[in-house]
């Protein structure tokens, strides 16, 4: 499909969250032709970005190279098309750039990134998603509520990206204020507008529905106001904290990201342990799974699939009818499909399948390691039924 008319030039000038680019209509685009080109770039340092210049020099000149008459035009222009963009200089915060290009079809997107990429290219029918998809599955989006018996301070990571909201404060009485009155009733009114103040956070966070798209919640600060407010969260936002964090109040934003990161990465590593496991009992009771890249592929096909779980640096040679989509692994393409004649192209069949499953509304996961996935090939599917 092409890409639709409002869907056709995406530059961002400012630093994008992975979670805003949208893989989703990324992955329905795709063309009988070679026409999309694909560039990730390192620009987190002028080494890396001279690294990955004199990487992509090389790539580019093999891609000449290895282009059938047809389609040499499409790609110089596409080029054309992209012009300096491989070259700019590096905004603020970004450490990555990706580049999809077509010329033929107007089409255009840019997007910098607070992440490391690895500098890939790629000459393909649709844009080259996967680099894209496991950052995106690596860095996913966080909060991280920093909060004591009187102030609360409200941090939302995306891809690396934070963002400060001050939450709400309470003037607790100090010792001036504390004049002639007896312990016992300073205690009393201490306790109850500590305990009014985690109300107020809990409502703060209860009514703001971000949190709903987060992979989790950490509540961090000195004592013991973060098990309090833990505690008082409705159900469904206390599912989803990750983990209470020992910090000072005056913890930078950068300490605390770093804090943070470690927590989140390893709630996803037990997540990512547990879907594979589920996976490998499914598959020992019977239950219904797909795998190998010929059985989850039917399965995507017909919507099948609930999870789609990829072993990390998974990569499976084979080709795609571009006109029906037909796939085989393992073999070199034969001169038109089997099936209907269409054209063929040699693939990577894990960037396909993880493209199906986009399209199907698959959930995708990406595993790290574990040997059972391993062992059936890096590939297989929960199915819905
Ligand atoms: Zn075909």
């Amino acid at each position: 499909m092409d890409p639709e008319e409002s869907f056709r030039i995406i530059e961002k000038q400012d630093v994008t969250p992975i979670s805003n680019i949208d893989l989703r209509q990324l992955s329905e685009i795709y063309d009988e032709h070679d026409i999309y080109l694909s560039i990730y770039i390192p620009t987190a340092s002028k080494e890396k970005m001279d690294l990955s210049s004199s990487y992509l020099t090389s790539r580019l000149r093999a891609i000449r190279k290895a282009l059938p008459k047809d389609l040499a035009q499409s790609f110089e222009s596409t080029m054309d098309l992209i012009g300096e963009r491989l070259e700019w200089k590096p905004i603020h915060g970004e450490r990555g750039r990706v580049i999809f290009a077509s010329e033929p079809l107007g089409f255009l997107h840019v997007y910098r990134l607070g992440v490391d990429v690895d500098p890939f290219i790629a000459l393909d029918t649709s844009p080259f998603l996967l680099p894209l998809a496991k950052l995106n599955d690596d860095y996913e989006d966080f909060g991280i509520l920093l909060v004591d018996s009187q102030e609360a301070r409200k941090y939302i990571i995306r891809s690396d990206i934070v963002t400060m909201k001050k939450g709400p404060s309470i003037d607790l009485m100090n010792k001036h204020k504390r004049g002639g009155m007896s312990q016992m009733r300073f205690n009393r009114l201490r306790r109850g507008s500590i305990e009014a103040f985690v109300d107020m956070v809990v409502e703060e966070i209860r009514s703001r529905g971000d949190w709903k798209e987060m992979r989790g919640l950490i509540i961090a600060g000195p004592g013991d106001a973060k098990k309090k407010v833990r505690d008082a969260l409705p159900q469904e936002i206390r599912n989803i904290v990750i983990g209470l964090i020992d910090v000072e109040m005056d913890i930078s934003p950068g300490d605390l990201l770093k804090k943070g990161k470690v927590v989140a990465a390893e709630d996803e590593r037990k997540e990512e342990q547990a879907m594979a496991e589920q996976l490998r009992e499914a598959v020992l009771k019977g239950l219904p799974v797909a795998y190998g890249a010929a059985e989850v592929k039917n399965a995507l096909n017909i919507g099948k699939v609930r999870s789609l779980l990829i072993l990390e640096n998974t990569s499976i040679p084979g080709w795609i009818c571009e006109r029906c989509q037909f796939i085989k692994e393992r073999t070199t393409p034969p001169k038109a499909c089997p099936n209907c004649g269409g054209p063929t192209s040699i693939v990577d069949v894990v960037e396909e399948l993880y493209e199906l499953a986009q399209r199907s509304g698959a959930e995708v996961e990406f595993i790290k390691e574990h040997a059972f996935l391993e062992s059936i090939g890096g590939i297989g599917a929960l199915l819905r039924y």
